[in-house]
């Protein structure tokens, strides 16, 4: 399929109203207004759409997109979605290698002090890959808790209410802590965060299966040390956990920011996220400017004798990183005049 017929068929899906799985909003594009070779590219929303329910869905079929990295696969409800080919070696393979364990909670053996001062993190990229764990109203805040440091967020909801992973990526470890957690699941992100579920009174996953965000990977409940059905829910990073409601607002369940400058600060157990305005507001906006700035696209035109190792060494960048970003191998030839993008 070239990509003429690929618009063709977004428009097609556009214009019918077959997306329901992407957007629910009718589409006020006019494809006459538009230049023949017009590319159409949706915006990541940071509110959660549809959870994804695999019952009673099939594929229908599974159409090659412009990266060789993604696929678009057709359901038999009509709707459609980007999939990750988690054959192609695109993502950054050391997020699931490296202190990859599926036998520990605790898989990291990272210290503090060897983390940098501050890290930025691309929540979720072009394909739309967010949605709340459980919206609902917190319970109790991360921080200091009685003897005792309270390494998350806890949300009410009834036992047997679904619980949605976070983000696309894989499950690295479930257990049954009595006097804990409870029922557990951790999984791993392609954005390198690792997200917690406890006190769960089902568990639908195993460690190592492929998860996309608003999958549902369990059921709420009461299992563990735990007073009454809540959802306690954490994200970490190498090990290390922050307050959650840095990135989700539980009340709406709208993921915060699509990048996130996490600062080696918010990991002590005394850094919260306040609703506590002005300086909180002002700070933000500084890290949503550097973050942004550090976000930002740039391309390298590819010249003659250019490898992906030179390209990534002058853009102080991982050739791995780079085939990421342009969907695209190791192995892969590189054209002079070709456009990579390097950030
Ligand atoms: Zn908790």
């Amino acid at each position: 399929m070239n990509l003429r017929q690929m618009l063709t068929l977004c428009l097609m899906l556009l214009v019918t109203g077959g997306v329901s799985a992407q957007n629910t909003t009718q589409s006020t594009i006019n494809k006459d207004s538009l230049p023949a070779d017009a590319v159409i590219v949706k915006r990541v929303p940071l509110a959660s759409g549809e959870a994804f329910d695999m019952k009673d869905v099939l594929v229908v079929d599974t159409i090659p997109s412009t990266s060789e990295g993604l696929s678009i696969v057709l359901y038999n409800d009509n709707t459609w979605r980007y999939v990750r080919n988690r054959n192609i070696d695109v993502l950054d393979e050391t997020i699931y290698t490296q202190y990859w364990d599926t036998s520990k909670i605790h898989a990291y053996n990272v210290e503090l002090k060897d983390l940098p001062m501050s890290m930025v993190i691309d929540l979720v990229d072009t394909l739309k890959s967010y949605h709340y764990p459980f919206k609902g109203r917190v319970t109790s805040k991360y921080g200091p808790r009685r003897r005792g440091i309270h390494q998350g967020t806890d949300i009410d909801l009834e036992t047997g209410d679904p619980i949605y992973a976070t983000f696309d990526g894989r499950v690295r470890h479930t257990t049954y802590i009595a006097r804990g957690y409870g029922n557990l699941i951790i999984i791993r992100h392609d954005n390198g965060l690792e997200t917690f579920y406890a006190h769960l009174s089902e568990t639908n996953v195993k460690p190592g299966d492929w998860v996309t965000a608003g999958q549902v990977i369990g059921k709420g409940g009461n299992t563990g040390r735990s007073t009454g059905s809540h959802l306690h829910y954490e994200i970490r990073y190498k090990g290390h956990s922050f307050d959650p409601e840095r990135l989700i607002d539980f009340k709406t369940g709208d993921l915060r920011r699509e990048t996130f400058l996490l600062k080696r600060t918010y990991f002590s157990p005394y850094s919260r996220f306040t609703q506590d305005f002005d300086e909180e507001v002002q700070s933000d906006e500084e890290d949503k400017k550097i973050a942004q700035e550090a976000a930002a696209i740039k391309y390298h035109i590819v010249k003659s004798g250019d490898t992906l190792g030179r390209i990534a060494i002058n853009n102080h960048t991982t050739v791995t990183k780079l085939c990421q970003l342009n969907g695209i191998k190791k192995t892969s030839t590189l054209r002079i005049g070709q456009r990579i993008r390097v950030r």
